[in-house]
């Protein structure tokens, strides 16, 4: 297991914004699924949060970016 294969560097890592506006230091959302365990129907769904060091077996490079 490489260690730049772990979550901060996949393409499914968003960083974690908090209800303030604030990013939350060394977490972030995964967006590999939909939102999960809707606790009651008028609520929303959560996002996975992780580690920016987790990895999974879903790891995505994001696509290199083109030079303008
Ligand atoms: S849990 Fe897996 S899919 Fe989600 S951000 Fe981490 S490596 Fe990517």
């Amino acid at each position: 297991m490489s260690d730049k294969n772990v979550c901060r560097e996949c393409a499914f890592y968003e960083d974690h914004v908090a209800n303030d506006g604030s990013v939350t230091q060394n977490a972030g959302l995964c967006r590999f699924n939909p939102p999960v365990s809707q606790p009651e129907s008028n609520s929303r769904g959560l996002w996975p949060v992780v580690a920016a060091e987790d990895w999974c077996g879903h790891f995505h490079a994001p696509a290199a970016s083109k030079a303008a």
